[in-house]
């Protein structure tokens, strides 16, 4: 595989309305929580961010913690030394327990939503929302068969909790800075997931998706820090258009899903 760099460093107006005249802030491609490295500065004004900033809550907060905890990813608001995580059990006694667990004794369990191909890639009717067609589970901290005997557990369980489209609104907004991370902002001749990214509309199943039978493979990519981020562009059979598409895995060397994010069509004066 090919590697492409950041060629995009500083914006100078807000990639997501485009203003110029505002306070800027620094954007990160792939989240600072998760050990991303992009960065594209003086990139986004602070109406933007607020609404931009919550879609990452839900996902790296909520669902994903344990695991940041688990691979020394890092935090600005919480330190995962001193934390206690909580794990309701039932023991093998039949009492029911909370345990609080240091860092080094978690399971660090997550789950990770599938989805079928970016619905704009299939023949099907446009959808509001996004379809879950699976879910896969992974463990990213201490063995499970020790972590049972260890503490008498009969029976626990767990299921994240992802709400709202925020995971595939974050997985849009990951895509459209590492576009313009590596191409710009002049590159799109119309960009698909900016509303999406803006919670102005309800259809990023058109643009977020996965492809496991790996019928769309962009030929250039990057790893950053512990991510994997493929940009590329796809040409649909009767189509004329260049369709701009970025493929964008988490925790490198595992089996979790990679996703596939259509983020627009590519300005046909555009020189790569
Ligand atoms: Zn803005």
């Amino acid at each position: 595989m090919n590697t492409i760099s950041q060629k995009y460093f500083d914006i100078g107006e807000c990639i997501y309305c485009h203003k110029k005249e505002c306070k800027l802030t620094t954007e990160h491609v792939i989240p600072f929580a998760l050990d991303g490295t992009l960065t594209l500065r003086n990139s986004c004004c602070e109406n933007c961010r607020a609404i931009t900033s919550k879609c990452e809550r839900n996902p790296l907060n909520e669902n994903w913690a344990e695991v940041r905890a688990c691979l020394d990813y890092p935090s600005r608001k919480r330190n995962f030394e001193n934390e206690d995580f909580k794990l309701e059990v039932v023991l093998r006694n039949g009492n029911k327990e909370t345990l609080s667990l240091k860092k080094s004794e978690i399971l660090g369990i997550t789950q990770f939503l599938e989805y079928g191909l970016p619905t704009i890639l299939t023949n099907q009717i446009s959808q509001n929302g996004i379809t879950v067609r699976g879910v896969s589970t992974f463990g990213f901290g201490v063995n499970l068969d020790e972590f049972i005997e260890k503490h008498n557990i009969k029976q626990f369980s767990y299921s994240a909790k992802y709400k709202q489209n925020f995971f595939e609104t974050m997985l849009a907004k990951i895509a459209y800075g590492f576009v313009i991370a590596c191409w710009g902002t002049e590159c799109f001749e119309e960009c698909f997931v900016l509303p999406s990214i803006l919670r102005k509309t309800d259809n990023i199943g058109l643009w977020v998706g996965c492809d496991f039978e790996e019928k769309i493979l962009p030929k250039i990519g990057i790893q950053n820090g512990k991510n994997i981020l493929k940009l590329g562009i796809f040409e649909p059979a009767k189509s004329d258009k260049q369709l701009i598409i970025v493929r964008l895995k988490f925790f490198a060397n595992t089996a979790t899903p990679e996703y596939l994010v259509v983020v627009g069509t590519l300005n046909k004066e555009f020189k790569k």
